[in-house]
C-alpha cells in the first residue's frame, strides 16, 4: 500500500512538511496550494526536493468552484484550470483534485455539469493530467459521492475520474455498497480521514475537528478493504484539517499519521483475510516489511489490488506487570506503599537506587532520582510494563508502528525488558506473560505475597493536543479499545476522559486530558516532564476497603478529605444503610453502584504528580466511580498548593 499525506495536515513551511512526511517514511504528498503559494521554493525546486528526498508528489489540491456555471464563467475558469495544469507541470504532479463547486455553481444539471469536466478532461489530456472529481459534503449541487461518480461516469472521458474522500462520505451516512459499483480505475485519489461523532455543521467537523484513521469513531478499514476490492491502486492519503495537529511539531504529526495508516493497512489486511481466502499464503510479516521492487510495485497496471501488509499479533496484555515511578523522595512514596499495605521486596541487585514493592500481584519499581535530572516533576509514572503473549512480537510490532525503543541498561544476566516512548514521553514495556511471578523480580529478592490484590487500573494525563495520538498508540501497539468519552466537571475546566481497556478487561487505562496550558515535547525529546505537572494514579484493588483504610490511617495514610456534602448528596441518591454510610464518610470512601456490581474506593494525597486509589469491586461492576470524578478533583483542586 503507498502511503500519502496531504501537506496541509503537518505544520511548518512546506519544505519542512516535505522533509518530514520523507523522514516519517511516507511514499508520497498532496501538495495543498496553499503550502506552495506562500513558499518562496519555485515548484522546479519542489520537484527536486521531493526526489532528493525520496518522495512522490501524487496530488495537486484543491481546485474549486469549476462545474455548473454559466458559459462565461466557464471560460474563465477553464483559463484559471489551464495554469493550474501549467504549474503542475512544472512540478511534475499527475494529478489534481477538483471539488465539487460550493460558491459560484447557478445550474443544477448533471449533463451540463459533465460537459463541463469533459472539456476540462480535454485540456488536462493536453498536459496528460488526470482530474479527480471529489463531492464536497457541502457542495452546492453535489455534495454525495455517488452522485459525484454519476457525473464522472457521463463524462466518460479517461482523464477525468473520482476521488474519495472517507470524510465526506461517512460525515454524511452514505450508503457504502455504493463504492463497489465504482470501477477501481476511474477512482483516481483516495484520502482518508477519521472524525470524532459530533453533532456540528459538517463544515466545521471538517475544518477543525478530523483526526487520523483511528482516532476518531468511524470504521476506516471497513471503508479502506470497500476501496480496495473496488480495484483502486493508487496511494492511500491522509487529508487531515486539525486545529492541534496544525500546531504541533512536524515530525511527530507525520509519524502519528504513518502510524495510523500502517495499523490501518494491517486491519483492512486482517477484514480482508477474514472475508476471503488467504492471499498471501505463507509470507511472513518480515517478508511483507521487505522493499519489493519498486518499478513493478508502482506500475499499476500490473497489480491487481493493492498489496496490503499485515503486522505481527496484536500484543492485547494479559495484565499489568508492573508500574514505575521515580522521584527525588524515595522516602515519600515508600512511605505511602507502606501506609497502603505494600511489601517491601527489595533493592535491585545491581541498580540499588531501584526498589520494588508488592501487594499480592500488584508491583510498583520505584527508582530515585537526582533531581538535577528531573525537569519540573520531582514524583511521576514513569512507565508501565503489560504482560503480553510474546514480548518480541510486541516490540516488532510497536517498531513497525514507528515507535521508539527506551534505551536501557542492563547487565548480563538481567531479565531482558524491552520497551517504548509512549506519545507523552512515558514508557511502556512488553514482559512475556508466563503465568506464574515474572522472573524479573527475583533480580530484587523473593517475596511470597498470595494477597488478592492488583493494580485495576492506571489513570494517564495526556496533553490535549496529543490526546488523539495518545489513543491511536494504546490501540495500535496493545488492541486497547476506546470506550465511550466522558466529560467530568473540574474547578479549573472539563477534564475529558477516555477510558482504553482490553477486550477482557484485564488491562483498564482511564486518558483524561490535561488543561491546555501544557505544551508539547518535540517527537525527539522524551523527557516525562510534559504530563509531570498534572498528576496521575495507580488504582489497587483489595478485598476489603475499610480493612485497608484503617490500616492505611493506623499507619498514618494523608487521605484525600471528601466533604460531607458528598456523603448527604450520596445517601440521597442510593438510600444506603446508616452504618455503611457512616463508615464510608469516617474513612473518606466514595461509592458507586450500578445494575451489576458496587465500588467502593478511596484516595491518597499526592505526592509529586502521583497518587494512588484504593479499590474494591463487587459483583460485575465495571466502571471506575465516573460519578465520583468532579468529588476527587475538587478535593484535589483545594489541595493544590500543596504540589
Ligand atoms: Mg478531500
Ligand atoms: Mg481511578
Amino acid at each position: 500500500m503507498r502511503t500519502s499525506i496531504a501537506t496541509v495536515c503537518l505544520s511548518g513551511t512546506l519544505e519542512e512538511k516535505l522533509r518530514a512526511a520523507s523522514r516519517a517514511g511516507f511514499d508520497g504528498v498532496e501538495i495543498f496550494e496553499q503550502d506552495l503559494v506562500v513558499s518562496p521554493l519555485s515548484p522546479e525546486a519542489v520537484r527536486e526536493l521531493a526526489g532528493d528526498l525520496g518522495i512522490s508528489l501524487d496530488l495537486y489540491q484543491p481546485f474549486r468552484d469549476f462545474e455548473g456555471v454559466d458559459e462565461e464563467q466557464f471560460a474563465a475558469n477553464l483559463d484559471r484550470a489551464h495554469a493550474k495544469f501549467t504549474l503542475m507541470r512544472r512540478l511534475g504532479i499527475g494529478t489534481m483534485l477538483l471539488c465539487s463547486n460550493v460558491g459560484t455553481a447557478t445550474i443544477s444539471d448533471d449533463t451540463v455539469a459533465a460537459g463541463h469536466l469533459r472539456r476540462l478532461g480535454d485540456l488536462a489530456a493536453q498536459f496528460d493530467i488526470d482530474v479527480a472529481y471529489e463531492a464536497l459534503a457541502w457542495g452546492r449541487f453535489v455534495s454525495e459521492y455517488d452522485h459525484a461518480w454519476q457525473i464522472v461516469e457521463r463524462t466518460d472521458h479517461p482523464h477525468i475520474g473520482t476521488c474519495l474522500d472517507s470524510f465526506h462520505i461517512l460525515s454524511r451516512g452514505t450508503d457504502l455498497d455504493l463504492i463497489s459499483e465504482i470501477p477501481g480505475e476511474k477512482i483516481f485519489f483516495l484520502q482518508l480521514a477519521d472524525a470524532p461523532a459530533l453533532t456540528m455543521d459538517v463544515l466545521s467537523w471538517s475544518r477543525h475537528h478530523r483526526v487520523f484513521p483511528g482516532e476518531g469513531a468511524w470504521n476506516l478499514p471497513d471503508f479502506l478493504a470497500r476501496v480496495v476490492d473496488s480495484g483502486y491502486r493508487g496511494p492511500v492519503s491522509l487529508e487531515v484539517f486539525n486545529d492541534s495537529f496544525r500546531q504541533s511539531d512536524t515530525d511527530r504529526t507525520a509519524v502519528d499519521g504513518l502510524r495510523s495508516l500502517r495499523w490501518l493497512e494491517a486491519t483492512t489486511a486482517d477484514i480482508r483475510a477474514a472475508t476471503f481466502a488467504p492471499a498471501r499464503g505463507a509470507e511472513t510479516v518480515e517478508e511483507q516489511y521487505r522493499p519489493k521492487d519498486a518499478d513493478c510495485s508502482r506500475d499499476r497496471r500490473r497489480i491487481e489490488r493493492i498489496d496490503l501488509r499485515q503486522l505481527p499479533d496484536v500484543a492485547e496484555p494479559h495484565g499489568v506487570d508492573f508500574a514505575e515511578i521515580s522521584t527525588t523522595d524515595l522516602g515519600a512514596v515508600a512511605r505511602q506503599l507502606h501506609q497502603l499495605d505494600f511489601r517491601f521486596t527489595g533493592y535491585h541487585r545491581s541498580k540499588p537506587h531501584i526498589q520494588l514493592w508488592q501487594r499480592g500481584s500488584a508491583r510498583i519499581i520505584v527508582s530515585e532520582i537526582d533531581r538535577s535530572s528531573t525537569g519540573q516533576a520531582p514524583t511521576f509514572l514513569r512507565g508501565i510494563g503489560f504482560s503480553v503473549s510474546d514480548s518480541e512480537a510486541a516490540m516488532h510490532r510497536a517498531a513497525l508502528l514507528l515507535a521508539a525503543e527506551v534505551p536501557r541498561k542492563q547487565t548480563h544476566d538481567d531479565a531482558v525488558l524491552r520497551g517504548v516512548y509512549a506519545p507523552d514521553g512515558s514508557e511502556v514495556f512488553f514482559q512475556t506473560d508466563r503465568g506464574h511471578t515474572p522472573g524479573w523480580t527475583a533480580e530484587f529478592g523473593t517475596l511470597l505475597d498470595d494477597r488478592r490484590s492488583a493494580i485495576d487500573h492506571i489513570n494517564l494525563s495526556q496533553p490535549a493536543q496529543h490526546f488523539d495520538e495518545a489513543v491511536l498508540f494504546y490501540s495500535s501497539l496493545l488492541d486497547l479499545r476506546a470506550q465511550t468519552a466522558q466529560e467530568v466537571p473540574s474547578p479549573t475546566g472539563l477534564v475529558r476522559s477516555q477510558v482504553m481497556s482490553s477486550a477482557d478487561g484485564s488491562v483498564r487505562l482511564p486518558l483524561n486530558v490535561a488543561p491546555q496550558a501544557t505544551t508539547g515535547s518535540k517527537l525527539g525529546d522524551l523527557s516525562p516532564t510534559v504530563t509531570a505537572q498534572h498528576p496521575e494514579h495507580i488504582a489497587i484493588t483489595c478485598d476489603d476497603i475499610f480493612d485497608a483504610a484503617s490500616t492505611a490511617r493506623a499507619r498514618g495514610l494523608d487521605f484525600l478529605v471528601i466533604p460531607d456534602n458528598y456523603y448527604d448528596d450520596l445517601d440521597a441518591r442510593f438510600d444506603l444503610p446508616a452504618d455503611l454510610l457512616a463508615r464510608l464518610r469516617d474513612h473518606h470512601v466514595l461509592y458507586d453502584r450500578d445494575a451489576h456490581g458496587e465500588f467502593l474506593h478511596f484516595y491518597t494525597s499526592t505526592t509529586g504528580a502521583v497518587f494512588f486509589e484504593m479499590v474494591q469491586r463487587t459483583g460485575a461492576y465495571s466502571g471506575f466511580g465516573a460519578p465520583n470524578a468532579p468529588v476527587r478533583l475538587a478535593a484535589q483542586h483545594r489541595l493544590s498548593s500543596h504540589f
